[in-house]
């Protein structure tokens, strides 16, 4: 895998997929570069790693898919990124993603929409669908993304790959592109729970440059465990309703039959106030992006859209043509729940009921509950178009991956099985600052379900 050419034609290969906003001549010379620079003692020597385009890097432009940073290239790069190079990763270039890390299926991106690498009618999922499509098409064995609700854990389980989204404060945010930034987290993909798991290993641990990551060693790897035996594993009842779709049902269950064969105990839960995540997150997640994005206003970064007379007509140009629709939205929504009249009505409640959600996940916890198994998704990838006029719809996509970001609790992905040629991802939810007895469950779930066999 060192061989900086064969990784640039292998990317050259999946370019019908849109997946990689690098243009194929810069993307060859840098990985030459870096190849020549990469450490070869480092834990991940020689390994592409390709980056969602939120995230900074130097070797790149950051667009974070929008056409208010085209061709921005930042002055310094992602901490997660830095760790990257100094364990001998290659940056194998940016991703495509939605707008601002906003959306479901990359078709809000302003470079056009990723196609899924195994049906080009369907949407590889989002926000981190290109990272998530390359390493679906094999071209990489991992990626990084960025999870505010489930932008690792939805696309990766819409291509059947490995997601995993960490604690809050497990990686640092530093280089990561704010939107919001009491749930944001860079999360990665993997081909497989070791890889994924060893990338997460190297950017995990502590930063001096972003006072939300914890001050905590990186993440240990565990090793891959003999059985389940001792495992307590909960099913969240409200994460299985009646209109589940049959194949995620059929392959969940299938699932938890091998979790069970492998020695884990199954109990029944609930989380009462699971209802309510996809409203809190659409009332907390646009009232940060309406601040955090702010600050594009034309002066500062990218592109500045002219004609304008003055300031007030420059901000209005440059953020009227620069944003695309969903992130006016958002802004949209964000200033009204965070207005002075509406703020007690909106914002305040949804922190108060953030509070209940997170209480909901304790409270099993501390009843001896190891972990949580859920579907990733209500449904497998969905058609170009489906709900690009619904943006309810479209929200209702995360409504089993929101939870886990305003709780701010690790979660991840692997793939279960698949319906009509469709992947389905089986979701862990763990306790905080406890991935690795997530990951260990995940590598004993991974080596006996057959993942990409119809359920
Ligand atoms: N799909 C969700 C949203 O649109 C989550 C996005 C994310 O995790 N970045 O906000």
């Amino acid at each position: 895998m060192s061989d900086a050419k064969a990784i640039a034609d292998r990317l050259t290969k999946v370019r019908r997929l849109n997946a990689l906003l690098t243009p194929s001549k810069d993307l060859r010379k840098s990985l030459t570069a870096q190849a020549a620079a990469a450490r070869p003692t480092g834990v991940l020597y020689g390994m592409p790693v390709a980056v969602k385009d939120n995230i900074c890097t130097l070797e790149f432009t950051t667009s974070c898919g929008s056409r208010i940073l085209e061709g921005y290239r930042s002055p310094y790069e992602a901490t997660a990124v830095a760790k990257l190079k100094a364990a001998g990763a290659l940056i194998a270039g940016k991703t495509n993603c939605d707008e601002f890390a906003m959306g479901s299926s990359t078709e809000h991106s302003a470079y056009g929409r990723v196609i899924h690498p195994l049906d080009k009618a369907r949407v590889p999922g989002g926000s981190s669908g290109g990272s998530a499509a390359l390493v679906g098409s094999g071209a990489i064995p991992a990626a990084l993304g960025s999870e505010t609700g489930g932008s690792v854990r939805q696309p990766a389980s819409f291509c059947g790959v490995v997601g995993i989204k960490p604690t809050y404060g497990r990686v640092s945010r530093y280089g990561l592109v704010a939107f919001g930034s009491s749930l944001d987290q860079i999360g990665v993909f993997g081909r497989s729970v070791h890889d994924a798991a060893r990338v997460l290993s190297v950017i995990s641990g502590r930063d001096p440059r972003d006072s939300t990551c914890e001050d905590r060693d990186p993440l240990r790897l565990p090793t891959v465990p003999e059985s389940l035996q001792g495992f307590v594993i909960g099913l969240p009842r409200e994460y299985f309703p009646p209109e589940l779709d049959p194949g995620v049902r059929r392959a969940c269950e299938r699932a938890v039959r091998f979790l069970k064969e492998q020695g884990a105990a199954i109990r029944e839960v609930s989380l009462p106030h699971t209802a309510y995540a996809v409203p809190t997150y659409y009332v907390l997640a646009p009232a940060e992006a309406s601040s955090n994005l702010a600050r594009y206003d034309g002066v500062r970064y990218g592109p500045r859209f002219n004609g304008a007379a003055d300031l007030r007509s420059l901000y209005r140009s440059t953020r009227g043509q620069g944003f695309g629709p969903e992130v006016r939205r958002r802004i949209l929504v964000g200033t009204y729940v965070l207005s002075a009249g509406y703020y007690d009505a909106y914002y305040r409640r949804a922190q108060q009921m953030r509070a209940l959600i997170a209480q909901d996940f304790r409270n099993v916890f501390d009843r001896g509950v190891d972990l949580l198994f859920t579907p990733t998704t209500p449904t497998p990838a969905f058609k170009a178009g489906e709900k690009l006029g619904d943006p309810i719809a479209m929200y209702l996509s995360d409504i089993f991956t929101v939870t886990a970001n305003l709780a701010g609790l690790p979660a991840m992905t692997l793939p279960i099985g698949r319906v009509k040629g469709l992947p389905i991802g089986g979701q862990l939810i763990g306790q905080a600052f406890l991935e690795d007895e997530m990951i260990e469950a995940a590598y004993a779930l991974e080596r006996v379900v057959p993942a990409t066999d119809e359920a």
